[in-house]
């Protein structure tokens, strides 16, 4: 076999793509992984983590995911630091084409390219993330027991951090530039009954402020201009996620928000192509469900390996 050539490639290098990657290649099957620049993934950017099974103590980010990323190698994955940068999924065995033009083939291929929470891009919001300003409440909830959070935004996910928050904090603002929520009638019920919450509309995140972490917000009223300070340590920002799915348009069935559309056993819409983690899971958004997912789709590829 030429050194291009692989059973599986997996692209991505996060929870999903690393599970997927020990699976595969403990399946005895030449496994290589692009994992892009700085392989690891959205954990790379948390400092502590509580939820992932296995650990008593809070492990950070980059301690998870270099624990992964060796137990990979040592099982004997290829782990290359380049984006794949397009695709063909028309012919088999699959080409994949390197940032730097080189390209490799597989017979299958399993994506965990992940989603990036989206952000509203202001420096101060990225000052602070992962010392105060997160995107995932599920994540860091916890951590503000007692305390005051606010959550921009006003779909169905801001509405859902806002309610999800009230178990620890104690109090939610929930900021909104508009006069309506877009969230739904069922949330948004649920929103005006919690004691915990407060709805500020027409009202804009200006700062985030702080010192060595996030100490509260400056929020903007856009109908008058006035501004005002919450003291929230907490700012969940709750405007949607952007799966990496841009090089898989059109090869690939996607939903309407981009992620890829894959069964529960983890099959797109292309025979021996899977796709694992965040990027095929708008609902969990978990690195132990991108884990778990990851398992699956090696576990899958290896299956089709054998009959094809
Ligand atoms: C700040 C923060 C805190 C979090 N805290 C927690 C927590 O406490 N507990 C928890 O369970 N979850 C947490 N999460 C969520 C968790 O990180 C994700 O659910 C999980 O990382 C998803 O894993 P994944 O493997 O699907 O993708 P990702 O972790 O997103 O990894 C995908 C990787 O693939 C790479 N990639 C993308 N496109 C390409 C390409 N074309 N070629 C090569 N590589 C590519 C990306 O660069 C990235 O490194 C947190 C997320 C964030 C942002």
């Amino acid at each position: 076999m030429n050194e291009n050539n692989y059973r599986v490639i997996i692209i991505g290098s996060g929870p999903a793509g690393l599970t997927a990657a020990i699976y595969a290649a403990r399946g005895l099957v030449g496994t290589a992984l692009f994992g892009g620049a700085a392989p690891g993934g959205q954990l790379l950017q948390t400092t502590e983590i509580e939820n992932f099974p296995g650990f008593p103590e809070p492990v950070a980010g980059a301690d998870l995911m270099t624990g992964m990323l060796s137990q990979a190698k040592r099982l004997g994955a290829r782990i290359y630091n380049e984006d794949i940068t397009a695709v063909d999924f028309a012919r088999h065995p699959f080409t994949l084409t390197t940032a730097s033009g080189q390209q490799y083939s597989a017979e299958a291929v399993i994506i965990a390219t992940g989603a990036r929470a989206r952000w509203l891009g202001l420096p101060s919001e990225q000052k602070y993330v992962g010392r105060g300003v997160s995107g995932c409440a599920t994540c860091d909830g916890f951590f503000y027991r007692g305390r005051e959070v606010c959550v921009i935004g006003g779909g169905d996910s801001a509405a859902e951090d806002a309610l999800f928050l009230t178990r620890f904090a104690a109090k939610v603002y929930l900021v909104h530039r508009r006069d309506k929520l877009r969230a739904n009638p069922r949330l948004q019920a649920k929103l005006r009954a919690g004691a915990k919450i407060e709805i500020i509309y027409n009202h804009t995140l200006e700062e985030v402020q702080g010192e060595a972490k996030a100490a509260g917000v400056k929020i903007k009223n856009v109908l008058t201009g006035e501004t005002r300070v919450l003291a929230t340590p907490g700012v969940f920002i709750a405007i949607g996620h952007e799966p990496a799915t841009e090089i898989f348009r059109g090869k690939l069935n996607l939903d309407d928000s981009s992620y890829i559309v894959a069964d529960d056993h983890t099959h797109t819409s292309v025979a021996g192509v899977f796709a694992a983690g965040d990027v095929m899971d708008p609902d969990y958004k978990q690195a132990i469900v991108a884990a778990g997912t990851g398992c699956k789709a090696a576990m899958e590829a290896l299956e089709y390996l054998e009959e094809n």
